[in-house]
């Protein structure tokens, strides 16, 4: 049963019209993801056809929905839709990675194109599968480079499974919108950013890659980053199209991959690599996560078997910044959103090291290995 703020909110949408359709906003079924909370702070997304400019309709759909009585802030995000309906699986990585057309965005400002670089340092965060540990890691490492000292972001672009609201204990917090610009979300001494505090996350597994990239664009460009020295980009798992187009279009600096040592999921880091060269994105290293359990007389069963990512890091001649066991410390952290890297944990410790190795990694460009971490 939607609000009765959500039914004027429609209304409201409703008094513009769709181009296309010819209908209003809200019946012509372009708006999804709607969210109107109590506070007044509404959301939504808004499709748009490949190739389509509807920045202007974005523009008025903010507009009037800004006018409803009892709204405090709007965020209307487009989307370039490609295909509807379909669930969108991260393909296999394409045989080649020969440029094609690329995707049609939204008109905001190209990142990489525009003045928008929201950091000295950029760095994605990547693992070829999913449930590996990448958002755990993301988070812990932002908060760990923060601790340092340094003025760091986190956005959330893992658009499929946004888990950083949950992690940083900032679910259901909208973006406030000064001077046009969506404020971020301060968590843990973080500037942050999620997919997730704008749309309904059920919404964003349908989208496909334009959507999601359109969508990041969006993230990124009309963000009040402030000055940041290190931006974390927590990006969906995989090494398909959509990784592929992310890290082709963002002004990337580094990439660090996260893996578990199964053989499995190290064949998928292989090809992760492989994507990253050929993108001319400099891989920073690897983390091996999960890589042990210490039982209760202090030995380590490793369950997903031995120093598979350090090989594979030495194999593909990229540095291996080190390995974390399994820590319930970790896990807590993630599910009552204080990260463990907040803490004095032996956890806490591990993830400042990495933190500094990443940072050594991206001062030292892609050809200088980082200084190898052992997790003690
Ligand atoms: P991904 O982002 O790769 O999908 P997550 O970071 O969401 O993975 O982690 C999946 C689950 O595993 C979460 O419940 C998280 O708390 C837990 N987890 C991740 N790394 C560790 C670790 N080293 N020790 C214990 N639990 C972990």
């Amino acid at each position: 049963m939607p609000s009765p703020l959500e039914i004027q909110v429609r209304a409201a949408l409703d008094g513009v019209k769709d181009p296309n359709s010819g209908k209003g906003l809200a019946a012509s079924g372009r708006v999804s993801g709607l969210v109107a909370r109590a506070d007044g702070k509404v959301g939504f997304v808004i499709e748009t056809g490949v190739g389509a400019a509807d920045e202007p309709l974005r523009k008025a759909a903010e507009v009037a929905v800004a006018r409803v009585r009892g709204v405090t802030t709007v965020t209307a995000v487009l989307t370039a839709e490609a295909t509807t309906g379909a669930r969108s699986v991260p393909a296999a990585a394409p045989a080649s990675l020969s440029p094609k057309p690329a995707p049609q965005l939204a008109p905001t400002t190209p990142v990489g194109q525009g003045p928008v670089r929201p950091a000295r340092g950029i760095v994605a965060v990547a693992s070829a599968k999913g449930g590996v540990g990448k958002s755990t890691v993301t988070v812990n490492l932002a908060v760990a480079a923060a601790r340092s000292g340094l003025r760091v972001g986190l956005l959330d672009a893992d658009v499929f499974g946004p888990s950083l609201p949950t992690m940083l204990g900032t679910v259901g917090q909208r973006p406030d919108v000064k001077n046009k610009r969506m404020q971020p979300v301060m968590a843990h001494g973080l500037v942050t950013m999620s997919i997730g505090y704008l749309v309904d996350p059920d919404q964003a597994v349908v989208w496909r890659g334009p959507m999601v990239m359109s969508a990041v664009n969006q993230l990124i460009n009309d963000t009040d980053w402030g000055d940041l020295d290190l931006l974390f980009i927590d990006t969906p798992p995989g090494t398909g199209e959509v990784q592929l187009t992310l890290v082709q279009r963002l002004p990337l600096d580094g990439v660090v991959i996260v893996s578990t040592p199964q053989e499995v999921a190290l064949a998928d880091v292989r090809r992760g690599v492989g994507m990253f060269r050929k993108t001319n994105v400099p891989v920073l290293g690897i983390i091996e996560n999960m890589a042990w359990f210490e039982q209760q007389d202090g030995s380590r069963a490793y369950i997903f078997g031995q120093g598979g990512a350090e090989r594979t890091a030495a194999e593909q001649k990229v540095p291996f910044l080190g390995a974390l066991p399994i820590l319930p410390v970790l896990r807590e952290g993630g599910d009552t959103g204080i990260p463990a890297a907040t803490g004095d944990s032996s956890a806490a410790e591990a993830f400042r090291l990495l933190a500094d190795a990443v940072n050594e990694a991206l001062a030292a460009g892609p050809s200088k290995p980082a200084p190898k971490i052992i997790f003690e």
